[in-house]
Protein backbone atom coordinates (compact mmCIF):
# COMPACT_ATOMS: atom_id res chain seq x y z
CA UNK A 1 0.00 0.00 0.00
CA UNK A 2 3.00 2.50 0.95
CA UNK A 3 4.30 1.26 -2.49
CA UNK A 4 1.11 2.28 -4.41
CA UNK A 5 0.88 4.94 -2.57
CA UNK A 6 3.98 6.73 -3.40
CA UNK A 7 4.53 7.37 0.38
CA UNK A 8 1.71 10.13 0.83
CA UNK A 9 -0.88 9.34 3.65
CA UNK A 10 -4.12 8.67 2.69
CA UNK A 11 -5.51 11.72 3.12
CA UNK A 12 -3.44 13.69 1.35
CA UNK A 13 -4.42 13.26 -2.29
CA UNK A 14 -7.83 12.91 -1.46
CA UNK A 15 -7.11 16.67 -0.08
CA UNK A 16 -5.36 17.78 -3.51
CA UNK A 17 -8.37 16.04 -5.64
CA UNK A 18 -10.71 18.44 -3.94
CA UNK A 19 -8.52 21.43 -4.16
CA UNK A 20 -7.80 21.70 -0.22
CA UNK A 21 -3.96 23.87 0.10
CA UNK A 22 -1.64 23.05 1.92
CA UNK A 23 -2.17 24.17 5.88
CA UNK A 24 -6.21 23.80 5.15
CA UNK A 25 -6.55 21.18 7.98
CA UNK A 26 -4.57 22.63 10.66
CA UNK A 27 -7.48 25.15 12.19
CA UNK A 28 -9.27 22.03 12.66
CA UNK A 29 -6.53 19.60 14.17
CA UNK A 30 -6.47 22.68 16.67
CA UNK A 31 -10.49 22.76 17.25
CA UNK A 32 -12.55 20.82 19.90
CA UNK A 33 -14.46 17.52 19.02
CA UNK A 34 -17.77 18.74 17.92
CA UNK A 35 -15.96 20.82 15.45
CA UNK A 36 -14.09 18.30 14.02
CA UNK A 37 -17.10 15.46 13.54
CA UNK A 38 -18.55 18.13 11.92
CA UNK A 39 -16.28 19.81 9.40
CA UNK A 40 -13.07 17.14 9.40
CA UNK A 41 -12.68 14.84 6.30
CA UNK A 42 -15.39 16.70 4.09
CA UNK A 43 -14.75 18.51 1.10
CA UNK A 44 -13.11 22.25 1.21
CA UNK A 45 -15.24 24.69 -0.13
CA UNK A 46 -15.11 25.15 -3.99
CA UNK A 47 -17.73 26.87 -6.19
CA UNK A 48 -20.39 24.68 -7.09
CA UNK A 49 -18.84 21.70 -5.38
CA UNK A 50 -21.73 19.66 -2.94
CA UNK A 51 -21.93 20.78 0.63
CA UNK A 52 -22.07 17.07 1.55
CA UNK A 53 -20.26 14.32 -0.04
CA UNK A 54 -21.42 12.96 -2.91
CA UNK A 55 -22.34 8.48 -2.49
CA UNK A 56 -19.82 7.39 -5.00
CA UNK A 57 -21.38 4.31 -5.92
CA UNK A 58 -18.31 2.67 -7.97
CA UNK A 59 -16.27 -0.25 -8.06
CA UNK A 60 -13.16 1.15 -9.64
CA UNK A 61 -11.56 4.36 -10.68
CA UNK A 62 -9.99 5.46 -13.77
CA UNK A 63 -6.23 4.68 -13.60
CA UNK A 64 -3.81 6.06 -15.63
CA UNK A 65 -2.17 3.62 -18.55
CA UNK A 66 0.42 2.61 -16.14
CA UNK A 67 -0.17 3.97 -12.44
CA UNK A 68 1.81 6.08 -10.23
CA UNK A 69 -0.36 7.17 -7.90
CA UNK A 70 -2.38 4.61 -4.86
CA UNK A 71 -4.69 2.63 -7.08
CA UNK A 72 -8.80 3.41 -6.22
CA UNK A 73 -10.45 0.67 -5.26
CA UNK A 74 -13.41 0.17 -3.30
CA UNK A 75 -12.27 -3.48 -2.01
CA UNK A 76 -9.23 -1.59 -0.97
CA UNK A 77 -11.24 0.91 1.39
CA UNK A 78 -9.63 3.69 -1.34
CA UNK A 79 -13.42 4.97 -2.24
CA UNK A 80 -13.90 8.42 -1.61
CA UNK A 81 -16.97 7.70 0.89
CA UNK A 82 -14.66 5.10 2.83
CA UNK A 83 -11.62 7.86 2.93
CA UNK A 84 -14.00 10.71 3.70
CA UNK A 85 -15.25 8.69 7.00
CA UNK A 86 -11.88 7.42 7.74
CA UNK A 87 -10.75 10.65 7.83
CA UNK A 88 -13.28 12.02 9.65
CA UNK A 89 -12.46 9.63 12.35
CA UNK A 90 -8.89 9.86 12.42
CA UNK A 91 -9.22 12.80 13.57
CA UNK A 92 -11.72 12.16 16.19
CA UNK A 93 -9.35 9.58 17.66
CA UNK A 94 -6.00 12.33 17.09
CA UNK A 95 -4.80 9.06 15.05
CA UNK A 96 -2.33 9.50 12.06
CA UNK A 97 -4.61 7.52 9.89
CA UNK A 98 -7.68 5.31 9.95
CA UNK A 99 -9.86 2.49 8.22
CA UNK A 100 -13.39 1.56 7.55
CA UNK A 101 -14.78 -1.95 6.51
CA UNK A 102 -17.75 -3.88 6.48
CA UNK A 103 -18.70 -4.04 10.25
CA UNK A 104 -17.07 -3.78 14.09
CA UNK A 105 -16.26 -7.72 13.83
CA UNK A 106 -14.45 -7.13 10.79
CA UNK A 107 -12.82 -4.53 12.46
CA UNK A 108 -11.54 -6.67 15.58
CA UNK A 109 -10.48 -9.60 13.55
CA UNK A 110 -8.61 -7.95 10.68
CA UNK A 111 -6.71 -5.57 13.09
CA UNK A 112 -6.10 -9.02 15.22
CA UNK A 113 -4.64 -10.62 11.97
CA UNK A 114 -2.36 -7.95 11.19
CA UNK A 115 -0.40 -8.52 14.10
CA UNK A 116 -1.17 -12.20 14.91
CA UNK A 117 -0.13 -15.30 12.61
CA UNK A 118 0.71 -19.48 13.44
CA UNK A 119 2.69 -19.86 16.70
CA UNK A 120 1.96 -16.22 18.30
CA UNK A 121 -0.11 -15.54 21.29
CA UNK A 122 -2.55 -13.23 22.19
CA UNK A 123 -3.80 -11.36 25.63
CA UNK A 124 -7.20 -10.29 26.05
CA UNK A 125 -9.71 -9.01 29.23
CA UNK A 126 -12.24 -11.92 29.56
CA UNK A 127 -14.80 -9.09 29.73
CA UNK A 128 -15.14 -8.55 25.80
CA UNK A 129 -18.22 -8.56 22.91
CA UNK A 130 -19.71 -12.13 22.90
CA UNK A 131 -18.84 -12.05 19.03
CA UNK A 132 -15.10 -11.32 19.95
CA UNK A 133 -14.89 -14.08 22.35
CA UNK A 134 -16.11 -16.19 19.93
CA UNK A 135 -13.38 -15.46 16.92
CA UNK A 136 -10.51 -15.07 20.20
CA UNK A 137 -12.01 -18.90 20.94
CA UNK A 138 -12.93 -20.57 18.30
CA UNK A 139 -11.75 -19.09 14.98
CA UNK A 140 -7.87 -18.00 16.40
CA UNK A 141 -6.81 -20.96 17.63
CA UNK A 142 -7.93 -23.22 14.42
CA UNK A 143 -5.39 -20.56 13.17
CA UNK A 144 -2.75 -21.68 15.50
CA UNK A 145 -3.12 -18.53 17.46
CA UNK A 146 -2.97 -19.37 21.56
CA UNK A 147 -5.41 -17.16 23.60
CA UNK A 148 -5.09 -16.37 27.30
CA UNK A 149 -8.02 -14.17 28.66
CA UNK A 150 -7.43 -12.69 31.74
CA UNK A 151 -9.87 -11.87 34.54
CA UNK A 152 -10.21 -8.26 36.40
CA UNK A 153 -8.25 -9.59 39.15
CA UNK A 154 -5.65 -11.89 37.47
CA UNK A 155 -2.37 -10.21 36.48
CA UNK A 156 -1.65 -9.36 32.62
CA UNK A 157 2.49 -9.42 33.39
CA UNK A 158 1.57 -13.36 34.15
CA UNK A 159 -0.49 -13.67 31.49
CA UNK A 160 2.02 -12.25 28.71
CA UNK A 161 4.21 -14.75 27.24
CA UNK A 162 7.39 -14.63 24.78
CA UNK A 163 5.42 -15.45 21.73
CA UNK A 164 2.60 -12.99 22.92
CA UNK A 165 1.78 -10.35 19.39
CA UNK A 166 -0.89 -8.34 21.00
CA UNK A 167 -2.82 -7.56 23.86
CA UNK A 168 -6.77 -6.64 23.72
CA UNK A 169 -9.01 -4.83 25.80
CA UNK A 170 -12.53 -2.97 25.57
CA UNK A 171 -13.29 -0.09 27.63
CA UNK A 172 -15.54 -0.14 29.27
CA UNK A 173 -16.25 -3.50 28.89
CA UNK A 174 -19.60 -5.16 28.25
CA UNK A 175 -21.82 -5.70 30.14
CA UNK A 176 -20.24 -4.82 33.43
CA UNK A 177 -18.67 -1.25 32.55
CA UNK A 178 -14.98 -2.44 33.56
CA UNK A 179 -13.29 0.68 33.18
CA UNK A 180 -9.51 -0.84 32.94
CA UNK A 181 -6.58 1.36 33.43
CA UNK A 182 -4.98 1.34 29.51
CA UNK A 183 -2.17 4.08 31.04
CA UNK A 184 -0.93 1.37 33.11
CA UNK A 185 -1.57 -1.27 30.36
CA UNK A 186 0.42 0.34 28.01
CA UNK A 187 3.19 0.84 30.23
CA UNK A 188 3.14 -3.07 29.91
CA UNK A 189 2.69 -3.49 26.48
CA UNK A 190 5.39 -0.64 25.57
CA UNK A 191 7.92 -2.30 28.02
CA UNK A 192 7.31 -5.58 26.03
CA UNK A 193 6.89 -4.45 23.12
CA UNK A 194 3.83 -5.82 22.51
CA UNK A 195 0.77 -3.59 20.43
CA UNK A 196 -2.28 -2.41 22.74
CA UNK A 197 -5.11 -2.72 20.82
CA UNK A 198 -8.24 -1.06 22.21
CA UNK A 199 -12.03 -1.71 21.40
CA UNK A 200 -13.46 1.87 22.19
CA UNK A 201 -16.84 1.00 20.75
CA UNK A 202 -18.82 1.65 24.39
CA UNK A 203 -16.49 4.93 25.10
CA UNK A 204 -16.42 6.74 21.27
CA UNK A 205 -13.91 9.19 20.85
CA UNK A 206 -15.95 11.63 22.45
CA UNK A 207 -15.46 10.12 25.68
CA UNK A 208 -11.85 8.47 25.43
CA UNK A 209 -9.20 8.83 22.86
CA UNK A 210 -7.14 6.04 23.51
CA UNK A 211 -3.75 6.65 21.97
CA UNK A 212 -3.76 9.61 24.14
CA UNK A 213 -3.46 7.26 26.55
CA UNK A 214 -0.68 5.12 25.32
CA UNK A 215 -2.86 2.09 22.86
CA UNK A 216 -1.43 1.57 20.03
CA UNK A 217 -4.56 0.80 17.88
CA UNK A 218 -8.48 2.02 18.63
CA UNK A 219 -11.17 -0.48 17.64
CA UNK A 220 -14.58 0.63 17.01
CA UNK A 221 -18.00 -1.35 16.35
CA UNK A 222 -19.27 1.76 13.90
CA UNK A 223 -22.59 0.15 13.87
CA UNK A 224 -22.96 1.11 17.34
CA UNK A 225 -22.73 5.28 18.44
CA UNK A 226 -20.49 6.45 15.67
CA UNK A 227 -23.27 5.91 12.99
CA UNK A 228 -25.41 6.38 15.85
CA UNK A 229 -28.93 5.50 14.45
CA UNK A 230 -29.41 1.83 14.37
CA UNK A 231 -29.25 1.57 10.66
CA UNK A 232 -25.67 0.74 9.63
CA UNK A 233 -22.86 -1.46 10.22
CA UNK A 234 -19.88 -0.62 9.85
CA UNK A 235 -16.42 -1.02 11.36
CA UNK A 236 -13.03 0.91 11.67
CA UNK A 237 -9.74 0.99 13.09
CA UNK A 238 -7.59 4.35 14.06
CA UNK A 239 -3.53 4.51 14.64
CA UNK A 240 -0.25 4.85 13.15
CA UNK A 241 -0.36 4.82 9.17
CA UNK A 242 2.09 1.72 9.48
CA UNK A 243 0.03 -0.10 11.73
CA UNK A 244 -3.28 0.90 9.67
CA UNK A 245 -1.30 0.09 6.18
CA UNK A 246 -1.35 -3.40 7.32
CA UNK A 247 -4.65 -3.75 8.02
CA UNK A 248 -5.69 -2.41 4.73
CA UNK A 249 -3.73 -5.55 3.33
CA UNK A 250 -5.69 -7.57 5.31
CA UNK A 251 -8.50 -6.26 3.99
CA UNK A 252 -7.45 -6.35 0.85
CA UNK A 253 -6.91 -10.31 0.87
CA UNK A 254 -10.00 -11.45 3.08
CA UNK A 255 -12.52 -8.38 1.87
CA UNK A 256 -14.97 -7.11 4.26
CA UNK A 257 -15.33 -3.67 2.88
CA UNK A 258 -17.75 -1.16 3.71
CA UNK A 259 -20.52 -0.23 1.11
CA UNK A 260 -20.06 3.35 -0.36
CA UNK A 261 -23.64 4.00 0.36
CA UNK A 262 -23.04 2.88 4.27
CA UNK A 263 -19.91 4.84 4.36
CA UNK A 264 -22.11 7.82 3.76
CA UNK A 265 -24.62 7.06 6.61
CA UNK A 266 -21.47 6.59 8.66
CA UNK A 267 -20.46 9.87 7.50
CA UNK A 268 -23.37 11.71 8.33
CA UNK A 269 -23.88 10.51 11.54
CA UNK A 270 -20.53 11.56 13.30
CA UNK A 271 -21.36 14.57 12.33
CA UNK A 272 -24.05 14.96 14.90
CA UNK A 273 -21.09 12.52 17.21
CA UNK A 274 -20.71 14.79 20.32
CA UNK A 275 -24.43 16.02 20.36
CA UNK A 276 -25.98 12.61 21.10
CA UNK A 277 -22.95 11.27 23.28
CA UNK A 278 -23.35 14.50 25.23
CA UNK A 279 -27.27 13.52 25.57
CA UNK A 280 -26.53 10.20 26.59
CA UNK A 281 -23.96 10.59 28.89
CA UNK A 282 -26.36 13.11 30.97
CA UNK A 283 -29.35 10.14 30.46
CA UNK A 284 -27.24 7.50 31.46
CA UNK A 285 -26.24 9.29 34.52
CA UNK A 286 -29.37 10.80 35.48
CA UNK A 287 -31.15 7.83 35.57
CA UNK A 288 -27.83 5.69 37.02
CA UNK A 289 -27.96 8.02 40.11
CA UNK A 290 -32.38 7.95 40.48
CA UNK A 291 -32.05 3.43 39.93
CA UNK A 292 -29.74 3.42 42.70
CA UNK A 293 -31.98 4.31 45.47
CA UNK A 294 -34.60 2.05 43.34
CA UNK A 295 -36.66 -1.02 45.79
CA UNK A 296 -36.64 -3.15 42.59
CA UNK A 297 -32.97 -2.72 41.91
CA UNK A 298 -30.33 -4.51 43.56
CA UNK A 299 -27.51 -3.31 41.41
CA UNK A 300 -26.60 -0.41 39.55
CA UNK A 301 -23.36 -0.89 37.05
CA UNK A 302 -22.70 2.48 36.25
CA UNK A 303 -18.89 4.04 36.39
CA UNK A 304 -20.00 7.36 36.76
CA UNK A 305 -21.24 6.04 40.51
CA UNK A 306 -19.22 6.15 43.03
CA UNK A 307 -20.24 2.39 44.30
CA UNK A 308 -18.78 1.29 40.64
CA UNK A 309 -15.07 -0.33 41.28
CA UNK A 310 -13.60 1.74 38.63
CA UNK A 311 -14.97 5.10 39.42
CA UNK A 312 -11.95 6.83 40.05
CA UNK A 313 -9.90 5.15 37.07
CA UNK A 314 -13.17 6.06 34.83
CA UNK A 315 -13.37 9.96 36.08
CA UNK A 316 -9.41 10.21 35.24
CA UNK A 317 -9.55 8.77 32.05
CA UNK A 318 -13.01 9.70 30.74
CA UNK A 319 -14.62 12.83 29.23
CA UNK A 320 -18.01 11.40 30.20
CA UNK A 321 -19.14 8.16 31.55
CA UNK A 322 -21.10 6.85 28.31
CA UNK A 323 -24.89 5.82 27.62
CA UNK A 324 -24.63 2.23 28.77
CA UNK A 325 -25.62 0.71 31.94
CA UNK A 326 -26.08 -2.20 33.73
CA UNK A 327 -28.52 -3.27 36.38
CA UNK A 328 -29.76 -6.35 38.38
CA UNK A 329 -33.07 -6.45 38.90
CA UNK A 330 -34.47 -8.40 42.62
CA UNK A 331 -36.39 -11.59 41.96
CA UNK A 332 -33.57 -12.86 38.91
CA UNK A 333 -34.80 -13.43 35.57
CA UNK A 334 -38.25 -14.02 36.06
CA UNK A 335 -38.70 -10.42 37.01
CA UNK A 336 -36.29 -8.79 34.66
CA UNK A 337 -38.32 -10.42 31.98
CA UNK A 338 -41.67 -8.96 33.27
CA UNK A 339 -39.86 -5.35 33.24
CA UNK A 340 -38.98 -6.09 29.85
CA UNK A 341 -42.65 -7.09 28.63
CA UNK A 342 -43.85 -3.53 30.67
CA UNK A 343 -41.71 -1.36 28.67
CA UNK A 344 -43.39 0.97 26.41
CA UNK A 345 -40.80 3.55 25.38
CA UNK A 346 -37.29 2.11 25.58
CA UNK A 347 -37.36 -0.92 23.17
CA UNK A 348 -36.09 -4.51 23.54
CA UNK A 349 -33.32 -5.24 21.26
CA UNK A 350 -30.19 -6.07 21.50
CA UNK A 351 -27.29 -3.64 20.24
CA UNK A 352 -26.74 -0.49 21.46
CA UNK A 353 -25.23 3.60 20.56
CA UNK A 354 -28.65 4.60 18.74
CA UNK A 355 -30.83 7.26 19.46
CA UNK A 356 -33.10 5.43 20.72
CA UNK A 357 -32.87 3.49 24.19
CA UNK A 358 -32.33 -0.12 24.23
CA UNK A 359 -32.32 -2.85 26.69
CA UNK A 360 -31.16 -6.17 26.49
CA UNK A 361 -30.63 -9.32 28.39
CA UNK A 362 -26.85 -10.20 27.66
CA UNK A 363 -28.10 -14.01 29.08
CA UNK A 364 -30.47 -14.22 25.43
CA UNK A 365 -27.80 -11.65 23.77
CA UNK A 366 -24.21 -10.93 23.78
CA UNK A 367 -23.41 -13.73 26.14
CA UNK A 368 -26.00 -16.95 24.16
CA UNK A 369 -23.16 -18.88 23.94
CA UNK A 370 -21.32 -18.80 27.79
CA UNK A 371 -22.31 -21.81 29.97
CA UNK A 372 -24.40 -20.20 33.43
CA UNK A 373 -21.45 -20.56 35.07
CA UNK A 374 -19.46 -18.62 32.74
CA UNK A 375 -21.85 -15.85 33.10
CA UNK A 376 -21.83 -15.96 36.66
CA UNK A 377 -18.24 -15.61 36.38
CA UNK A 378 -18.49 -12.61 34.30
CA UNK A 379 -20.52 -11.36 36.94
CA UNK A 380 -24.13 -11.50 34.52
CA UNK A 381 -25.51 -12.14 37.91
CA UNK A 382 -29.69 -13.70 37.12
CA UNK A 383 -32.01 -11.01 36.75
CA UNK A 384 -29.07 -8.62 34.52
CA UNK A 385 -30.22 -6.03 32.20
CA UNK A 386 -28.08 -3.88 30.21
CA UNK A 387 -29.54 -0.22 28.98
CA UNK A 388 -28.10 1.49 25.98
CA UNK A 389 -29.86 5.09 27.13
CA UNK A 390 -30.60 7.27 23.94
CA UNK A 391 -31.18 11.25 22.87
CA UNK A 392 -34.59 11.43 24.49
CA UNK A 393 -35.97 13.06 27.64
CA UNK A 394 -34.35 12.04 30.53
CA UNK A 395 -37.71 12.39 32.51
CA UNK A 396 -39.76 10.43 29.89
CA UNK A 397 -37.12 7.43 30.52
CA UNK A 398 -37.37 7.99 34.28
CA UNK A 399 -41.26 8.21 33.62
CA UNK A 400 -41.03 4.73 31.73
CA UNK A 401 -38.42 2.85 33.77
CA UNK A 402 -40.93 3.51 37.00
CA UNK A 403 -43.58 1.81 35.26
CA UNK A 404 -42.32 -0.69 33.99
CA UNK A 405 -40.20 -1.43 37.47
CA UNK A 406 -43.22 -0.37 39.71
CA UNK A 407 -43.62 1.54 42.62
CA UNK A 408 -43.24 -1.36 44.85
CA UNK A 409 -40.47 -3.59 42.89
CA UNK A 410 -41.37 -6.17 40.64
C1 LIG B 1 -21.13 -4.63 18.56
C2 LIG B 1 -19.72 -4.72 18.99
C3 LIG B 1 -18.75 -5.30 18.16
C4 LIG B 1 -19.11 -5.91 16.83
O1 LIG B 1 -19.61 -4.93 15.96
P1 LIG B 1 -20.55 -5.27 14.68
O2 LIG B 1 -20.59 -3.97 13.98
O3 LIG B 1 -21.85 -5.76 15.17
O4 LIG B 1 -19.80 -6.33 13.90
C5 LIG B 1 -17.45 -5.33 18.60
N1 LIG B 1 -17.11 -4.80 19.82
C6 LIG B 1 -18.01 -4.24 20.63
C7 LIG B 1 -17.57 -3.67 21.94
C8 LIG B 1 -19.34 -4.17 20.25
O5 LIG B 1 -20.25 -3.61 21.06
Amino acid sequence: MRGEAGGEKPGERAGEKRGKKPGDDRPLQQSGPSTRAVHAGGAAPAPDAPLVTPITESATFYNEPVPTKEVLYTRYGTNPNQRVVAEKIAALEGAEAALVVGSGMAACSLALLAFVGSGDHVVAARALYGGTVRLLQRELPRLGVAVTLVGDRESWRRAIQAKTRAILVEVPSNPLLRVVDIRALAKIARERGIPLLVDATFATPINLRPLEHGADLVIHSGTKYLGGHSDVTAGAVAGPAVVIDEIREKLKSFGPNLDPHAAWLLERGLKTLALRVERQNENALAIARWLEGHPAIETVHYPGLESHPDHRVASELLDGYGGMLSVVVKGGDEAALRVLDRFRLVRVAPSLGGVETLVSMPRFTSHASATPEERRALGIQDGFLRFSFGIEDAEDLRADLEQALGPEGV
